[in-house]
C-alpha cells in the first residue's frame, strides 16, 4: 500500500483540480475495527461544531493527498467525471464521496492512505485507511454520574434504553425501583450518595455486560485517565472510497457503523439488557457517548453535537459522519420532515445534492442505525475481539 505523508511543494500546482477530484469523486465510508458494541439515539442538540482554517487546510491537503494516491493507484475516474458531485446534471442524483476535509481538526490521527480492499459483497475497490483520535475534536466529554440524588440535570449526562432519553439526575436514580418496576434497585446510600464507579478497578469490573457482584448496583461512569496508557483509544477504519450498495441490507455491520466528523466512533446499540439487569446504569454524557476500557469514548446515540457538514439543502439536516460502507450519516429527521423523507429499512434516501445517505435515529432507540445498505470491508475485522472472546463492553 502507499502512504502520502506529506504534499510537497510540487504537489501544490495540482492542489485546486485535486480538491475537485476530492468533491467529485472520493466517497466512501470507513469501516473496519471489529469491536465496538453501541448504540444510537436521536434527539438533535443545538450543533456545537467549528473548525479552524488551519485544520481545515491540512485536511483538505490530506484529501489531495489522497486523491493524488488514488490516481496513482489508476483508480480514479477522469477529472471529467468526477467534478459534478454537488448537483447532478439533468436531476440525476450525484452520490458524496468519502472526503476528508470534512472533518474537524485533529479528528484523523496522521495521515489518510489508501489501499485496495475487499467488501462483505466481494466488491473489491479501492478505501481510505482512516485513524480517529477517539476522543471528541470540538467539545469536552461529560458529565456522566450525578454525584447524589438531588444533583441537577446540568451536573449529569443522560440514560436511554431504547424507549426514551431521561436526563440522568438525582431524582431518576432515586426514582429507578418505581421507573423500572423492581424493588432490586437502589444506586444510593443512606446519605444520599449516588454509587458510582470511582475508581479504574470500579469502572472495569462494571463497565461489561458480566457485572461484577460488587459492582451491581451502581452508576457506571469512566474517565480518560483510567483508560489504557491513560489516553484516548484510536480506531483505525477502512472506508470505500466510493460506496458500493450490497445486494441486500446489512444489519451484521463490522462492529462499529462509523466514525463521526468529530474523530468518535459510532458504535453499535449499547447492551441495554445487561446493563439493566444487572442493576446499573452506564451512563451517556449530553451527547450520547460514554467510555468503556476496550474502546474508549464510542457513541450510542445522536443529540447534534460535535463537527457538522452541510447546509440543510433540501430541507435536509446535516451531516455527522461516515457509515462504514461510506455513505454519509445526517442528523435524524423529525415530524413532517421524517415522513416526506420515504427513508428505506436502514434510514436510508436520495436527494440531488447529497446522493443516497442515512439519518440516525434519535438517541431514544438506542440505535443509531438499524442496518447497513453497502458493502463495508471485511479485512480488518481481525483487529478486532477474538471469536469466542469477552462480549463487548458496554
Ligand atoms: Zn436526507
Ligand atoms: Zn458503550
Amino acid at each position: 500500500m502507499s502512504r502520502w505523508r506529506v504534499c510537497g511543494s510540487d504537489a501544490r500546482p495540482h492542489l485546486r483540480r485535486t480538491e475537485a477530484v476530492v468533491h467529485g469523486q472520493l466517497a466512501a465510508v470507513w469501516q473496519q475495527d471489529a469491536k465496538k458494541e453501541i448504540y444510537v439515539g436521536l434527539s438533535p442538540l443545538t450543533p456545537q461544531g467549528n473548525e479552524t482554517s488551519m485544520g481545515r487546510g491540512l485536511l483538505v491537503a490530506a484529501s489531495a493527498c489522497l486523491v493524488l494516491l488514488v490516481a496513482g493507484c489508476g483508480t480514479s475516474q477522469p477529472a471529467s467525471d468526477t467534478t459534478a458531485q454537488s448537483t447532478g446534471a439533468a436531476g440525476v442524483p450525484s452520490q458524496h464521496t468519502f472526503e476528508a476535509d470534512h472533518f474537524a481538526a485533529n479528528a484523523i490521527v496522521g495521515d489518510v492512505a489508501t489501499e485496495p480492499c475487499t467488501l462483505s459483497g466481494g466488491t473489491t475497490t479501492t478505501c481510505a485507511r482512516v485513524t480517529v483520535a477517539g476522543y471528541p475534536s470540538t467539545y469536552q466529554v461529560g458529565p456522566f454520574c450525578p454525584a447524589t440524588i438531588t444533583t441537577t440535570a446540568q451536573d449529569a449526562g443522560i440514560w436511554f434504553d431504547g424507549s426514551g432519553v431521561y436526563n440522568l439526575d438525582g431524582p431518576f436514580i432515586k426514582n429507578l425501583a418505581q421507573f423500572y418496576s423492581d424493588s432490586e434497585w437502589k444506586l444510593y446510600d443512606s446519605a444520599g450518595n449516588v454509587n458510582v464507579t470511582n475508581t479504574k478497578e470500579a469502572f472495569d469490573g462494571a463497565a461489561r455486560p458480566d457485572v461484577a457482584v460488587q459492582y451491581q448496583n451502581h452508576c457506571v461512569e469512566g474517565r480518560l485517565a483510567w483508560l489504557t496508557g491513560g489516553k484516548a483509544i484510536q480506531t483505525t477504519m477502512l472506508i470505500p472510497i466510493s460506496p458500493t450498495k450490497a445486494s441486500s441490507a446489512s444489519s451484521a455491520h463490522p462492529g462499529n457503523f462509523g466514525i463521526t466528523l468529530d474523530g468518535v466512533v459510532i458504535a453499535a446499540s449499547a447492551p441495554v439488557d445487561a446493563i439493566l439487569g444487572a442493576h446499573t446504569i452506564a451512563a451517556f454524557d449530553h451527547c450520547g457517548g460514554h467510555y468503556n476500557p476496550i474502546e474508549g469514548y464510542h457513541l450510542h446515540g445522536v443529540m447534534g453535537c460535535g463537527h457538522l457538514e452541510g447546509d440543510d439543502a433540501d430541507g435536509d439536516t446535516k451531516m455527522f459522519g461516515y457509515a462504514a460502507d461510506g455513505y454519509p450519516i445526517h442528523l435524524p429527521l423529525e415530524g413532517a420532515a421524517l415522513s416526506a423523507a420515504n427513508l428505506d429499512d436502514c434510514n436510508g434516501h436520495s436527494t440531488a445534492s447529497e446522493g443516497y445517505h442515512y439519518h440516525a435515529n434519535g438517541a431514544a432507540k438506542n440505535a443509531i442505525l438499524p442496518c447497513l445498505m453497502g458493502e463495508y470491508d471485511i479485512s480488518t475485522r481481525a483487529g478486532g475481539p477474538p471469536p469466542g472472546g469477552p462480549p463487548p463492553s458496554g
